[in-house]
Formats: C-alpha cells, sequence, structure tokens
C-alpha cells in the first residue's frame, strides 16, 4: 500500500455521523456536515449524507465545486463570508452562504441576479469568540438592508464560537441568540429558517439538559471525523475516534544516543531542540514530516513516542519491541495533523469500507454529463 497515507474507515465515519444526527434530531436540532478539513471528499460527503445530515457545509468554494462536480446531490452551504472576487462562483455553487458584510451581500445579489439564482444568506453574529459575526446592535439595520435585496433570501441567522478565543457555547450566550432570532421575526414580519448555534464545540450544550431554545441547527466537522468534542477534547461516548488514521513508513531503524552532538542553535522549524533524558534508545525515522502533518497532533502507539519532525522525517522513539526499515507505523490525530495530513498532496487518502457501502458517488474524475 501507498505509504504516508491516511486510512479512512466510512463505517466508522457513518457510525459517528449517524449517532449526531439521531442524539441531535431528538432535541430538535439538524446537522450540516462539514466537508472542509477532508477537502470536500465526494466519498466522505456522501457517507455523511447516507447517515442522515441534512445538508453539507464547507468554507471554501473549491470544495463545493468538487463535491458538485462528483454529483454529490446536497444542499451546500458556504460557512466562510464570501470573498467578493469569488461571487459569482458562490452562487452558482453553493444554496447559502454565511455573512458578515453588506459590501460581500451586495456582490451576491448581483450575481445571483446575472445568473437567474436565489441565493441563501445565513447572518453570523458576534457573541463573543470575536471570529466572525455582526454586532448584535447592527443585526436590525444588517437585516432590514438584506430583506431589500433582488435575489437574496434571508435564510437564518448563526454564530461562531470556541475558534479564536475559546468562548463556550453556554445557556448565556445560546439563548442571546434565540432572542435576536425572535426579535428580528417580530420587527419584520419574517420566520428565520435556520438558527445556527455553532460548531462541535456546541455539543456539551446541546446535548445536555438545557432548553435549546430556537437553536435548530449545528455544523459538526471535527466531532464527526474524530469523536470528540474540541472545548476539552474529550471523547464523544460512543463515536470512534480512530475512524481516520495516518500510516507512514520506517525508512531508518537505529539506536543512537538520545544527546544531540555539537553547538546547539536552531531546529529546521526553529523551534527548541529536544532535551534528552534517556541514554540510548531505539529510533525510528519516518518517511513523512512537518510539509504533511502537524508532528505535535499525531498519537503514537503505545511503545513508542514521538520526538520530533523536520520538513520530511519524523522521528519516532521505539521503547519497547523493536521495528524495521520498511515498517508501517499507525498514528492518531488531532484536527490540525488530520487537515494537514488531508491538504498535502504527498499524503495518500485510502477509504476503507464494507462492499455494501461502496460506489454510491459517481467517481470525480469521471467526464461530468450534463
Ligand atoms: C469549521 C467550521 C465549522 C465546523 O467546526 P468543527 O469544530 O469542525 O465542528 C462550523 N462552522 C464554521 C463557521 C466553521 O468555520
Amino acid at each position: 500500500m501507498n505509504a504516508p497515507r491516511l486510512d479512512i474507515d466510512l463505517d466508522k465515519l457513518h457510525h459517528n455521523a449517524s449517532e449526531l444526527v439521531i442524539r441531535l434530531g431528538a432535541r430538535g436540532i439538524a446537522v450540516t456536515g462539514v466537508t472542509k478539513a477532508t477537502l470536500g471528499s465526494p466519498e466522505i460527503a456522501a457517507t455523511l449524507l447516507r447517515a442522515g445530515v441534512a445538508s453539507l457545509g464547507d468554507s471554501r468554494i473549491e470544495n463545493v465545486d468538487r463535491m458538485r462536480r462528483a454529483h454529490i446531490n446536497a444542499f451546500m452551504h458556504l460557512i466562510r463570508s464570501p470573498m467578493p472576487s469569488q461571487a459569482d462562483h458562490v452562487v452558482r455553487l453553493a444554496d447559502t452562504s454565511f455573512n458578515t458584510e453588506l459590501a460581500v451581500i451586495r456582490q451576491l445579489s448581483l450575481s445571483a441576479t446575472r445568473a437567474r439564482v436565489r441565493h441563501g444568506i445565513v447572518l453570523m453574529v458576534e457573541l463573543g469568540d470575536l471570529r466572525e459575526g455582526i454586532m448584535p446592535v447592527d443585526l436590525d439595520a444588517m437585516v432590514r438592508a438584506v430583506l431589500q435585496l433582488p435575489n437574496i433570501t434571508l435564510q437564518g441567522i448563526g454564530t461562531n464560537l470556541a475558534c479564536h478565543s475559546g468562548v463556550s457555547p453556554d445557556a448565556n450566550n445560546m439563548a442571546e441568540l434565540s432572542a435576536l432570532a425572535n426579535a428580528i421575526e417580530t420587527s419584520f414580519g419574517i420566520s428565520l429558517e435556520l438558527v445556527s448555534g455553532g460548531n462541535s464545540a456546541n455539543l456539551d450544550w446541546a446535548l445536555g439538559n438545557n432548553d435549546v431554545g430556537r437553536i435548530n441547527h449545528l455544523r459538526l466537522g471535527e466531532a464527526i471525523l474524530l469523536g470528540c468534542e474540541p472545548l476539552h477534547r474529550t471523547i464523544i461516548t460512543g463515536l470512534h475516534t480512530d475512524a481516520i488514521t495516518l500510516v507512514a513508513e520506517v525508512i531508518e531503524a537505529k539506536t543512537k544516543p538520545s544527546q544531540s552532538r555539537g553547538t546547539i542553535a536552531q531546529t529546521a522549524f526553529g523551534t527548541k531542540p529536544v532535551v534528552a533524558t534517556l541514554k540510548e534508545s531505539l529510533r525510528a525515522i519516518l518517511a513523512v514530516g512537518c510539509q504533511d502533518v502537524d508532528p505535535a497532533g499525531l498519537t503514537a502507539a503505545s511503545g513508542t513516542r514521538v520526538l520530533g519532525a523536520s520538513g520530511d522525517h519524523l522521528v519516532v522513539n521505539v521503547d519497547s519491541g523493536s521495528v524495521d526499515v520498511g515498517d508501517e507505523m499507525r498514528f492518531g490525530l488531532n484536527y490540525s495533523a488530520l487537515t494537514r495530513a488531508m491538504t498535502s498532496s504527498f499524503v495518500h487518502k485510502e477509504t476503507l469500507c464494507t462492499p455494501s457501502a461502496v460506489q454510491t458517488v459517481a467517481g470525480e474524475n469521471q467526464p461530468t454529463v450534463v
């Protein structure tokens, strides 16, 4: 098999997505499966849809395009505010986009009018995390302006917490979003289809005993792909944390002193070199590096430890057992390691699944039938 590679177990991903869809469904919350960490992989997207997600979301229009070309038939949200220069693509490829700037929405309106389509808008509200979002005091004026734009439908409002400042979704900020939704509906006499509470960081809140209020939607990536929630990185009960693993190949295995020799300056990536405590140990070098993966986000199998990495060498200490050149080693990944490995063209992606689940999607390299 090719190395390095990500082994992607579609059955486990299906299980994770389906569990979350069922548990959140019982609370009146629909799930958008977020595909950005997979670069819009059509096989993964199809798996999430089979598991019952209501729609797909991605932050990059190129990924949405990839899924459309592979004939993934789903409602798709662009979950990052569009670049104005991409407005034409956005209205053609995505059903809705998440927005915070009137200038961008005006551009989308012009593009949608030209393309003779309607484009949905979800207005993102700033509730404390200080990444994207309209300040709550400015929301009314924004809604008023958006409602006047041709070929634009206001689909709902949403918020994003935890990603930038680590602000936890809780009863207060979720109640604030619900109150904003109610206020908009009353002031403008409209009904908002989506009140989107957030990402995987909302699961503690959403699956707790709180009243969910008006929140009827979450956007989930990490929880489905890695089986954990991002606030404390705790495992979500009943979910697989090894649906995606990294496999790399050993290109050197030698016993070496643990103390480096010579005058110590910076390492390849500017970090401080590892200071050793052991005398001598068996070290494996694997053909994968910082260019392909975030080494700090790898979990090694028991009996082995990741010591560090440079651009294309991963250094692993073998505390127990043996290792030979040509052996493969398997690692768990966190979100950072996963996104980088998915993005590296040097890392092969191998999807595994039971035969009944295969080939529900046309291969993306097949010609598009118009
Ligand atoms: C990435 C992203 C998500 C998904 O986040 P996860 O933590 O992977 O669930 C949801 N919403 C927005 C706006 C995002 O950018």
